[in-house]
């Protein structure tokens, strides 16, 4: 599995840069860069009080099934990269995140 860290801190589902979820889907079927995807299992924050997280034992593995199929790490839609940094500081929805690691083949 990748190691994932992720910057999408208003996102529900994560803690301290990490992705409480084991598996996660990254959108972006014709993406040519790291700006045409984005991490499809993003979720807003219900609230500033949301802390939802808070106690749950989280991993950096995390499974990415990911439709960025020009990628060169993208095997079968499965990422094969050891390590993943998805992007979205302040993100207030989906697609105010990317994939940095997406690389063109
Ligand atoms: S590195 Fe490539 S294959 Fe892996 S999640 Fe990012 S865009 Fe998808």
């Amino acid at each position: 599995m990748t190691q994932l860290k992720c910057s999408a801190t208003t996102c529900h589902n994560n803690k301290n840069h990490l992705c409480i979820l084991n598996s996660i889907h990254v959108d972006g079927s014709t993406a040519h860069e790291s700006e045409q995807t984005c991490c499809g299992s993003f979720t807003p924050k219900l609230s500033s009080m949301d802390n939802s997280a808070h106690g749950i034992d989280v991993r950096p593995e995390t499974k990415i099934k990911c439709h960025a199929k020009d990628c060169v790490y993208n095997k079968d839609m499965l990422c094969s990269a050891d390590s993943v940094q998805i992007a979205g500081h302040g993100a207030d929805r989906s697609g105010d995140t990317e994939c940095s690691t997406f690389r063109m083949r």
